[in-house]
């Protein structure tokens, strides 16, 4: 059978291995996944008490207008509601972003190693990609690729900070590259992780109402599935100027969000303990990943997320994530983007523990 030419260069993702999986291949009870930037202390128990407080309306569409989640988010970042457009995962507004301005003449632009659903999404609108020799952020470097295909670019996305190699730009270059870019150029900010950032160095934070009052081509991207805890329920939302949110809106198919991910992203946003506890683990059991690193004279990028990547000089990382799992440790590889690194989420601190202890010994061997 034929199918469109834009699926022949496209892979079929490739999740990292579960839990389940893990357990059942390896033999190995009480398996810890450090690989996918979850929340490392869970769901806030509010938001299983709201979920169950609404399971019953499982049977209903979900209000696609969503105005009580958008009404939350909008005094969140102190923006009216139509500068907002939810979707199942921020994943989704780069799917709807993608379909609204990529196609076969055009391109968008990143920096050399980022989130691998800009150039999926990219793909399937057959655009370009044109990516820095720099795996992580360079101004210069973006802004000279820029400058060169000025007319091509009609997407940028900047990772403050990056997946998945932790590193970030700071505001004020962020300000500055996009007032370098055409008008007619969307820079999109992915912002899944910018709480962490924000609370490590302030230096780093977006705030996306300046954003709005200062510039109609940016789009403001944010998650549930990270600090919040919501990674299961899919849910993140964009935040731009109106005309923007109104195209992105027409790529939009109703209900894409269900009803009980909408009360649970109330909920976690009503949670600012949970918020507070996760930002505070994360940032000292960082630190033990740091000082570890440093005793086993491993080089990692300062990171300012809640990942930390591992670069190895002579020790293969495909081994060493192979010898973790058999002892139930989930990390995740970056060899799929020619990195002999690896990037662990950092957990809560019994499974830093048990990360430390187990690849001390797989590390000296
Ligand atoms: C996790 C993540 C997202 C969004 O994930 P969703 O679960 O789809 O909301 C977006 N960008 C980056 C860089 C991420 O790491």
């Amino acid at each position: 059978m034929e199918f469109n030419a834009y699926l022949d260069g496209l892979p079929i993702y490739e999740p990292g291995k579960d839990i389940d999986a893990v357990a059942r291949e390896y033999g190995v009870k009480d398996v810890i996944k450090l690989a996918s930037n979850e929340n490392a202390l869970g769901t806030s128990a509010k938001v299983i008490e709201a979920i169950k407080q609404n399971a019953h309306l499982a049977h209903l569409y979900p209000d696609d207008n969503m105005s009580e989640l958008k009404e939350k988010i909008a005094q969140k970042h102190k923006i009216k509601t139509t500068n907002i457009i939810i979707g199942a995962g921020s994943d989704q507004i780069i799917e709807f972003l993608s379909h609204a301005k990529l196609n076969s003449k055009n391109a968008y632009l990143q920096c050399g190693i980022s989130f691998a659903m800009y150039g999926i999404y990219a793909k399937h609108c057959s655009a370009k990609a044109y990516k820095t020799t720099s795996k992580t952020h360079d101004l210069q470097e973006l802004k000279e690729l820029y400058k060169k295909h000025k007319d091509e670019i009609k997407v940028v996305y900047l990772c403050i900070p990056n997946n998945p190699l932790g590193d970030c730009l700071d505001k004020d270059e962020v300000y500055d590259f996009i007032k370098f870019c055409d008008k007619d150029c969307v820079v999109a900010l992915d912002c899944a992780y910018n709480d962490f950032a924000a609370f490590k160095d302030s230096k780093k934070k977006i705030d996306a109402k300046d954003l709005l009052d200062n510039f109609d081509n940016v789009l403001f991207l944010a998650t549930f599935s990270k600090l919040y805890g919501l990674g299961g329920l899919r849910i993140g939302y964009g935040i731009a100027n109106k005309e923007l949110i109104q195209s992105l809106y027409k790529i939009r198919a109703p209900f894409n969000v269900s009803n009980l991910s909408l009360k649970a992203a109330v909920a976690a946003l009503d949670d600012e303990d949970f918020v507070k506890r996760t930002l505070n683990t994360n940032f000292n059991e960082m630190k033990r990943y740091e000082k570890f690193a440093k005793e086993f004279e491993i080089s990692y990028i300062n990171s300012y997320t809640n990942f930390i990547t591992y670069i190895f000089e002579k020790k293969n990382t495909n081994d060493l994530c192979e010898k973790l799992l058999k002892k139930g440790i989930i990390i995740r590889n970056l060899q799929s983007y020619g990195m002999n690194a690896v990037r662990i989420t950092i957990g809560k601190s019994e499974d830093n523990d048990r990360f430390f202890d187990e690849f001390s010994k797989i590390y000296v061997l």
